[in-house]
């Protein structure tokens, strides 16, 4: 083959390859897209130090929770992962604009904190089962909060924490105006930051994108050592819904 006649196939044959290469391009961008992004290394957080204005009140860290005594050590950490705390952050400024605030009963929730809390509640409406997946929070994309002012004093709810009984469904059935108008408050700011809400807790809510995460093995403390890595099995969904 002479160089003219390879010139000649390479100018009928370029619109072609070139036609290929930028379908190709396409098509790998809109597979891209439809992929959940992948946050599995995202790092965990301290809300605090993302979040100075949020309160935080572990629960779990005091007796005032569903097993009566602390699980948490004292010192320990509200972490979430880094997008998740950006959301919060989100909804906290929507809140300060009507002069209020989130904070925070539980963040991050290890899988060992998980089973104690399974083995004293065994209702899947309110604890996630360690072996059908465990809880969101364990993500590190799941946050238990309440709404306060801006003195950071609790407001009106639906029910305390870890109240588990039909009252705390993220439907107020109530007859206060007052409180039903907080709840609002809170889902509104907390929806419009990118979290879910879930149907029988209307304290818990889930980062839109939990699925781009894996449970996390991080350490209550700084001192502490990371646990075991738990298992990647993501919870029944169903319980997650929109508002
Ligand atoms: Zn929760």
């Amino acid at each position: 083959m002479t160089f003219s006649t390879e010139k000649m196939r390479w100018r009928r044959c370029a619109p072609l390859a070139l036609w290929f290469v930028a379908a190709s391009a396409a098509a790998q961008e809109k597979h891209a897209a439809a992929r959940p992004l992948d946050r599995r290394a995202e790092p965990m957080v301290e809300v605090a130090k993302v979040c100075p204005d949020i309160v935080i009140e572990l629960r779990y860290a005091t007796a005032r929770n569903v097993t009566g005594q602390p699980i948490y050590p004292p010192n320990a950490r509200a972490l979430v992962r880094r997008s998740v705390a950006e959301r919060l952050k989100k909804a906290q400024a929507e809140l300060q604009a009507q002069k209020l605030g989130l904070k925070i009963w539980d963040a991050y929730r290890p899988a060992w904190v998980q089973q104690i809390l399974w083995d004293a509640v065994r209702n899947p409406a309110f604890v996630g089962e360690p072996a059908r997946g465990g809880s969101l929070h364990t993500y590190g994309a799941g946050v238990d909060v309440t709404l306060v002012d801006a003195r950071g004093r609790e407001l009106p709810m639906p029910t305390d924490f870890d109240d588990f009984t039909p009252a705390a469904s993220r439907t107020y059935r109530g007859n206060d105006p007052v409180v039903a108008a907080n709840l609002l408050t809170l889902q509104r700011a907390m929806m419009h930051a990118g979290f879910w809400v879930l149907r029988d807790e209307w304290w818990h809510f889930v980062s839109e994108d939990v699925k781009s995460f894996a449970p996390s093995n991080a350490p209550l403390t700084p001192d502490a050592t990371p646990a075991p890595t738990p298992p990647q099995k993501m919870p029944d969904a169903t319980s997650v819904r929109h508002l």
